[in-house]
């Protein structure tokens, strides 16, 4: 895989955002719950401020109902004192008091200090009422341990005086317990809390309602005491507590605090209006929000659960969809979806990489294609011959695989980047025999050939892309009928590239200025030593007189098509001046013109020569087409049946080029020939080896068997001229005789006389 690239180089963002969304999801989360937590444990502390105010009300609500009755006895006992009262009334009225509220104990205190009981008895009191009380001028209430002598305990009491009149007869005392306070219903919620504590302002416990039941067991004189030694509360927030509690001005408040086990705890005061001095403590610790915060937090959790939840679904969501979507894009990139295989992107990449990476290894680039795929697309079907080209790069797979790489460009091309390694071209021929084998399987019977163009990659190149057509350029320059089909790169193929682009770019211009020129060789009848006819052979000459010869520019027509303009141009050439010899009354001979292959697979050319002869009216037989031998090699058929349809138009058919090739005497029954040409070379060779001249010998005499005329081509001297004649050979052509002369020479040297 080429580095780095095609990775999903958008994921990560998606990460990140996913990341980032989940972390503010969490502290959205983490806040929520905090800021819940505190608003709560406001609420709370505001929630039993008021409810000790409240509890504060309604114990001065009973107090002063309480203070009510004890003025009601007093208002009785001075009533009935207008006379003298006696102990039995005075014990009536106490006792009918007492049960109305609830009363520790209801006393009648004279002026002459006897006290009077409510369970009947009375005594001197001298001894057991401490002195100020017996001044009291007013109503008073009192929390107090200092009524009773021999009592410490804290009372509640309530002093009337009970008046006769402006005289005072003396006063009611009612006493009440103060543990009782508490007990209301009007603590209730304050008890289930926590710890409720009934202090004077200097912190004194009066009363207490604890819930821990580990603080029964000790006593502690005032809150502080009790708050450091059981609470482990530190001095510090003690202090700010008895500041507080002991400021006059402060009716309510709350003090939080952290024990030294790190439990937090709240202690929360009020006073009632009626007792000023009085507080009611109410300690309790943060296990108070807990029910309340738990089932709020609960929900808050969940619901940031939920959402957080959502963002990872979300992301994953995303992250899969983009993973899935970036592999697409990858593989669109990177994949070719006919093969299967990698396509040119990832060529590409991965060459640059191997080069990258083994500078010492000599790679190869190779660039080939199927030869006359498109014949097999049409003869068997695209699905077939896709699939051929999927078995090639399969197979190539199976040869090509360390370091080195196969894929399909486009259509039936091939880029191969290779390891030059000794056995390279015999894994090439072992890879194009297993496709042919593979091909075979699949009914496609045709044989598979690569042509391949070959460039040895240069240390330091890095142009992959002119590597590429480099090997390309070596690709071009073969035409599909050679032996081999392998061209290498070369700087000098590059220079014919050149001057084959600048052929190709004049090309059209030089046929239209009529640059390109008909020359003929006459064609000599040996046996009656006299003209026979002529080939045309084209000659381009230039506008500044430089002549170009056909080896120069025909292969490069062949290629691009333009041959095919160029045949019937001289074709036309030839039919032009044998009309004109014909018209002038002058001898006329039959013309050879070469036909390149391209104009046989052309659907028209039929037509085309129809028209052109009965245009020019050329009698039957002065118009001989020049095919050469390689053009019948493939597509045996149809070649043959077009050739039979041209015998119709009543042309001749001259064997091109018979002998340079894999010649066969087959093709000679098979085509409808009349002359057969012997290529210059194998002739040449007839004259030094005798059994080569013996083949010739037989070839003449068999054509001749069947009817085809014979003529050797390459004709240079004399002595040649007397060996085919010897051999029976009647025709021949060459520079013996002449060599191609302009169109207008050869009418001027072979044409003047009639025949
Ligand atoms: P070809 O059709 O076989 O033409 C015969 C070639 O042999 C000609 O070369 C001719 O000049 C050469 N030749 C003839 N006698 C001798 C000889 O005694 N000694 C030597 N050494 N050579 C001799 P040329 O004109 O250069 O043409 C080369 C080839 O180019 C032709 O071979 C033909 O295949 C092709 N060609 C020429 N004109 C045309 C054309 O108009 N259309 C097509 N399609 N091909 C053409
Ligand atoms: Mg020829
Ligand atoms: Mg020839």
């Amino acid at each position: 895989m080429p580095k780095g690239k095609g990775k999903n180089n958008f994921i990560k963002p998606i990460v990140m955002i996913g990341a980032m969304a989940f972390i503010v999801c969490l502290m959205v989360c983490v806040f929520h719950i905090y800021d819940i937590r505190k608003s709560l444990e406001k609420e709370i502390n505001e929630q039993l401020v008021v409810q000790l105010d409240i509890a504060g009300e309604i114990l001065t609500d009973d107090i002063a109902d309480t203070e009510s009755v004890v003025d009601a006895v007093a208002a009785e006992l001075g009533e009935s004192g207008r006379g003298a009262l006696t102990e039995s009334q005075i014990y009536r009225i106490l006792n009918k008091y007492k049960s109305i509220d609830d009363f520790q104990a209801i006393t009648y205190i004279k002026e002459d200090h006897t006290i009077y009981f409510d369970n009947e008895w009375y005594r001197d009191a001298s001894d057991m009422v401490r002195e100020p009380l017996y001044e009291i001028k007013e109503n008073q209430i009192y929390l107090t341990n200092e009524f009773w002598k021999d009592s410490h305990d804290y009372l509640l009491l309530f002093l009337v005086p009970v008046m006769n009149g402006e005289e005072r007869n003396g006063f009611v005392v009612a006493l009440k317990e103060c543990g009782g306070i508490l007990d209301g219903d009007a603590f209730s919620y304050l008890r289930k809390s926590g710890d409720l504590i009934l202090t004077d302002e200097k912190g004194v416990i009066l009363d207490c309602n604890l819930t821990n039941l580990q603080t029964q067991d000790e006593k502690y004189d005032t809150i502080y005491d009790y708050m450091g030694k059981f609470w482990k509360i530190d001095k510090e927030k003690i202090s700010e507590l008895s500041e507080m509690i002991s400021d006059d001005g402060l009716s309510s408040g709350t003090v939080q605090c952290k024990n030294k086990d790190g439990v937090r705890y709240f202690y929360s005061f009020s006073s009632p209006e009626v007792f000023p001095g009085l507080r009611i403590l109410s300690l309790y610790t943060e296990n108070v929000y807990t029910g309340v915060e738990n089932t709020i937090i609960i929900g808050s959790v969940a619901s940031c659960g939920i959402m957080m939840l959502s963002v990872i679904i979300f992301t994953v969501i995303v992250f899969k969809h983009n993973s899935s979507a970036s592999q697409l894009i990858t593989q669109l990139a990177f994949e070719d979806n006919i093969t299967g295989g990698k396509n040119l992107n990832f060529f590409k990449e991965f060459t640059a990489d191997m080069l990258e990476r083994y500078p010492g290894i000599p790679f190869m680039i190779h660039r080939f294609d199927i030869s006359n795929f498109r014949y097999i697309n049409e003869a068997y079907g695209h699905i077939r011959a896709d699939q051929l080209l999927k078995i090639v790069i399969e197979e190539a797979r199976e040869v090509f695989y360390s370091k080195e790489l196969c894929v399909r460009m486009d259509a039936d091309q091939f880029a191969l980047l290779a390891r030059n390694t000794q056995d390279l071209e015999e894994r090439f021929f072992t890879f194009t025999d297993k496709v042919n084998t593979r091909a075979l399987d699949i009914g496609i019977r045709y044989p598979i050939k690569l042509k391949r163009g070959v460039y040895q990659i240069k240390n330091n190149e890095h142009d992959i892309s002119l590597m590429i057509d480099k090997a390309n350029m070596a690709r071009k320059t073969l035409i599909g009928e050679e032996k081999e089909c392998v061209a290498a790169y070369s700087d000098l193929l590059a220079n014919d590239m050149r001057k084959a682009d600048r052929i190709e770019s004049e090309m059209e211009t030089a046929l239209f200025n009529r640059e390109f020129k008909m020359y003929i060789q006459p064609k000599w009848d040996i046996m009656e030593d006299k003209l026979y006819g002529g080939e045309a052979l084209v000659r381009w000459m230039k506008e500044d007189g430089n002549m170009i010869y056909p080896s120069d520019f025909v292969p490069v027509f062949e290629k691009n098509g333009f041959i095919e303009q160029l045949d019937l141009y001289m074709l036309e050439s030839a039919c032009k001046m044998i009309r004109e010899q014909i018209d002038k009354g002058g001898p006329a001979y039959p013309i050879s013109v070469n036909q390149s292959r391209m104009l046989l697979n052309d659907p028209l050319y039929i037509n085309r020569i129809t028209e052109m002869l009965s245009r020019y009216q050329i009698p039957k037989g002065y118009i001989e087409l020049e095919i050469t031998e390689t053009v019948f090699f493939t597509e045996r058929e149809k070649m043959i049946s077009i050739l039979n349809e041209l015998k119709e138009v009543e042309v001749q058919l001259s064997m091109d080029d018979f002998g340079s090739g894999y010649s066969s005497l087959n093709m000679l029954k098979d085509f409808p020939f009349d002359v057969l040409k012997i290529d210059k070379e194998f002739f040449s060779e007839s004259i030094t080896s005798e059994s080569s001249k013996w083949i010739l010998r037989m070839i003449i005499e068999m054509a001749e068997g069947l009817g085809i005329r014979v003529i050797c081509e390459g004709v240079e001297t004399k002595e040649q001229v007397e060996m085919l004649r010897k051999l029976g050979c009647r025709y021949v052509q060459g520079y013996y005789y002449s060599k191609p002369i302009p169109a207008e020479n050869y009418v001027e040297s072979f044409c003047g006389e009639i025949a």
